[in-house]
């Protein structure tokens, strides 16, 4: 393959796996390599009914087009995949399907990358940038945690006998905070689910020791010790064979969300008292029986405190229902809220059905609190606008975010139960919202800023999360230098 190498401007293609919590923190690491460091970025993002449409969306939000995004060919896999195939098991599919197609996009590139970086679904794609002699690197949309439990996996499966969640001992990592039983990741909780087979070859194709390295969207100082257990060859670092770069937080700017789109809330929020708003959602794709959204109505009645609820229509499915779909489901949310709810609640509360802009609400400075899935980009982006949290995780790898939340940084409160395990009762939700958005003594608003001041510093220049890019931008620089 002749490729033109004259272009003298170090080059990365990214590929993203469908999901809106994916393609998010690939925009955002794309821009980082444009605008700091004024490299040529291609974004590769798998087919999905949404994602180029997303991406291009998410991409031109602040900044003029700064590069090329591009959609794989739509690919059909309704031979391969059984009837019911959970979330993992699907996107390992897509991303395994389209292994074809990315491999003639990228020989049909007028400059070959220096690196190709991929996001965690798609690690069988390592094999193509080793073909094209390109640096190889995985990129996780999430926290050091999260990695080091995918790695440490295939040596638990050998490990541990039965269900992860029935197991009576926690479950040790080395060198890492151990992990409950039941926060273990979905694809971990049957043994029996093809999504634990592809999930736990996801951690054997990561512990290979083929890559150039683990890109994280977390920041050094977030979780040190998972940090340094991936470095100690006594610890984890004796799996972890590549290096870890923690680069983030990786979060859309405020003022990106779409704030115009919904110029009545931000007129109300504008009028509020500082911090006196909870903000209510779970993530793109998180859903919830019938009965918990009532008790949510309530638990917020009864709390007194103002709030602003995106809310879906209820699903019985999964807690997952609305994740490649968005839910499709635009029922007027006054058919399923308790009656008389959303009149009584007119002068305190806001209900946005399906969608709201996130970012943007979080850094509207009414927001005190937020009650969130704990999808981990809603987690950063509460987080960095300094929003204390209730923890309600459903589904994915958001349990473990959760206890990171309560009991490692203590910036959140809990139900006492997973709400996945039981119903969580209207007075404990009206508690927890009055706990998080009342000042008590209990320490959590000068963490979460502490927090918030500690990952602003890591982005700057000179901070742990630049300097972790930079080390990954000399060696793609290296990389050109040597095949120029
Ligand atoms: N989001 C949004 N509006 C909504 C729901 C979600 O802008 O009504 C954004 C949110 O700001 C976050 C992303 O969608 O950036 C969701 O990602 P996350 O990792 O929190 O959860 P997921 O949706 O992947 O479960």
């Amino acid at each position: 393959m002749d490729f033109d190498r004259s272009n003298s401007k170090p080059h990365v293609a990214i590929l993203a796996s469908p999901g809106l919590g994916h393609l998010i923190p690939v925009i955002e690491l794309g821009k980082r390599f444009v605008t700091q460091h004024n490299f040529n970025v291609t974004l590769f993002v798998a087919p999905s009914p949404t994602s180029k449409a997303e991406a291009q969306q998410l991409q031109s939000a602040t900044t003029p087009k700064i590069f090329d995004i591009v959609e794989l060919p739509p690919i059909d896999i309704s031979n391969i995949i059984e009837p019911g195939a959970a979330v993992v098991r699907v996107l390992r599919v897509i991303m395994r399907e389209i292994r074809q197609s990315l491999r003639s996009a990228i020989s049909n590139m007028q400059s070959l990358p220096n690196a190709l970086i991929v996001d965690l679904f798609g690690t069988e794609s390592m094999s193509i940038a080793e073909e094209f002699n390109m640096l190889k690197y995985i990129f996780l949309p999430a926290n050091a945690s999260f990695l080091a439990l995918t790695i440490y996996t295939p040596f638990l499966d050998k490990q541990v006998e039965g269900e992860y969640e029935e197991q009576k001992e926690v479950l040790r990592i080395p060198g890492c905070s151990p992990v409950r039983p039941e926060d273990v990741v979905d694809p971990m909780l049957d043994r029996s689910n093809l999504q634990y087979h592809e999930y736990v070859q996801m951690g054997v194709e990561m512990a290979q020791g083929h890559v150039d390295g683990f890109l994280l969207n977390t920041w050094e100082d977030l979780q040190p010790k998972e940090m340094k257990a991936f470095r100690d060859d006594n610890q984890l670092g004796r799996i972890v064979k590549a290096p870890v770069y923690p680069v983030g937080p990786l979060v859309r700017p405020s003022g990106s969300s779409g704030r115009s789109s919904a110029r009545k809330l931000f007129d109300w929020l504008d009028i509020q008292p500082s911090k006196s708003v909870i903000y209510v959602s779970f993530g793109s794709g998180g859903t919830l029986s019938y009965q918990q959204v009532t008790e949510i109505a309530w638990g917020l009645e009864l709390s007194q405190k103002r709030f602003v609820w995106v809310v879906r229509p209820p699903s019985s499915d999964s807690t997952d229902a609305a994740f490649f779909h968005g839910g499709g489901d635009n029922r007027d949310p006054c058919t399923y809220l308790p009656e008389g709810f959303t009149k009584r609640t007119q002068h305190v509360g806001i209900v946005i059905p399906m969608w709201a802009p996130q970012m943007d609400i979080l850094s509207h400075p009414s927001i005190g609190g937020f009650l969130s899935h704990c999808g981990w980009n809603s987690t950063l982006e509460s987080l960095l606008n300094g929003v204390r949290m209730i923890a309600w995780p459903l589904y994915a790898e958001q349990r473990l975010n959760a206890r990171l939340l309560t009991d490692g940084l203590g910036v959140a409160v809990q139900p006492k139960e997973l709400p996945v395990k039981r119903e969580v009762g209207r007075e404990e939700i009206e508690e927890m919202v009055r706990k998080v958005m009342e000042d008590g003594k209990d320490g959590i608003r000068s963490r979460v800023n502490e927090l918030k001041n500690g990952a602003q510093k890591a982005l700057c220049k000179g901070g742990s999360s630049y300097d972790a890019l930079y080390l990954i931008v000399k060696q793609c620089e290296q990389k050109l230098q040597i095949v120029e």
